[in-house]
């Protein structure tokens, strides 16, 4: 038995999503003639309420695109702190885009401060950056923003002649948490990137989807960068599949999370707050001197997780509820038998 709780990246693709695969007609994608990837960005276009959509290999390279879409060299996007298109990019905005980021704190409901995102647009001097854009995240470390929020957000992106774009890698996690439709979060959005490749169970891909002209300058990027692929509508059929099949069971995702976590805070050794679980995601924490062991005993079981004091656990297609039932009880053994916790001075005769 192996559970991997480090991502819903290791999902694997499903027997019925490898045979949409096999019978996937086929062409060359960078001459449009590809029929499953026209079908994917159109069906995904529909989805989401966009007027199209560009398939893209990564949800790193789709936030790329969008940022050499929005914004030329010397401009600026305004983002979180832990926003992906920030700190996990490798810096490709500003590697690849001349594009510099005016990074803000994320609160911990995942938004940024109104308030500061309107202190940091910068005058038009020649002094300053020119800001074009405002990216935000949703979900982001598996918390929902609130929908609120984002028409506030788009509201000031608007007033201000911003542009605004979601990375929206789990944007269906989010859509799925709050009961409504993932066109309803979109709407508030210029330009939206979601992953066909994390809960959603696809081997590949990411879709970027926007207006008409915001696509067509982003079909260019992607062959600059390298991302013109050719018969690729084997790996869009896994993502057509995906989404026609495995959004609404996201919610068994979050289910499962909200379970683990209650399970791991009845453990004594185990720090968590269930009541923090939104969707498929769970932070706990260990003693520091705890972790290397424990994520050495689970390996032994085959339950893999990340390394460290703080360890976020993420549950997905291929995590059932005996998954989190077995898992918690090792963990739960670990801390019974291997790591005692230790017994306080005060109750030491
Ligand atoms: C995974 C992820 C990405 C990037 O996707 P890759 O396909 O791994 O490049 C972007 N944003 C968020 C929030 C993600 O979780």
């Amino acid at each position: 038995m192996t559970i991997d709780l480090r991502s819903d990246t290791v999902t694997l693709p499903s027997a019925a999503m490898r045979a949409a695969m096999s019978v996937a007609a086929v062409g060359d994608d960078v001459y449009g003639e590809d029929p499953t990837v026209n079908r994917l960005e159109k069906f995904a276009a529909e989805l989401l309420g966009k007027e199209a959509a560009v398939y893209v290999a990564t949800g790193t390279q789709s936030n790329l695109i969008a940022l050499m879409s929005h914004c030329e060299r010397g401009d600026e996007y305004i983002v979180g702190q832990q926003a992906h298109t920030y700190k996990y990019e490798g810096g490709g905005a500003a590697v690849l885009g001349s594009i510099q980021p005016q990074p803000l704190e994320n609160e911990a409901d995942g938004t940024i401060d109104l308030d500061r995102v309107a202190a940091a647009i910068k005058p038009d001097d020649s002094h300053f950056a020119r800001t074009r854009l405002l990216a935000l995240e949703n979900t982001l470390g598996g918390k929902v923003l609130p929908p609120a929020y984002i028409d506030a957000a788009a509201a000031l992106t608007r007033a201000r002649g911003l542009a605004i774009h979601l990375d929206g890698a789990r944007l269906f996690n989010a859509a799925i948490k709050l009961g409504i439709e993932a066109a309803a979060i979109a709407h508030a959005f210029d330009s939206v990137s979601i992953c066909l490749s994390k809960g959603l169970g696809a081997p590949v891909g990411s879709i970027l989807l926007g207006p008409r002209p915001l696509i067509d300058r982003a079909r260019r990027w992607r062959k600059v960068l390298g991302g013109g692929m050719r018969q690729a509508g084997l790996m869009a059929a896994a993502g057509l599949y995906a989404l026609e099949n495995n959004v609404a069971r996201l919610a068994d995702d979050h289910a499962n999370a909200r379970l683990l976590a209650e399970r791991l805070a009845a453990i004594d050794g185990v720090t968590t707050d269930p009541a923090q679980v939104q969707t498929n995601m769970v932070f706990i924490h260990v003693p520091a001197d705890a972790a290397v062991a424990l994520r050495a005993f689970l390996a032994q079981r085959g339950m893999m997780i990340s390394s460290g004091a703080t360890v976020r656990l993420v549950t997905h297609l291929d995590i059932g509820r005996d998954h989190v039932v077995a898992f918690s009880d090792a963990v739960s053994e670990f801390f019974r038998d291997v790591h005692k916790p230790a017994v306080p001075a005060s109750a030491i005769a």
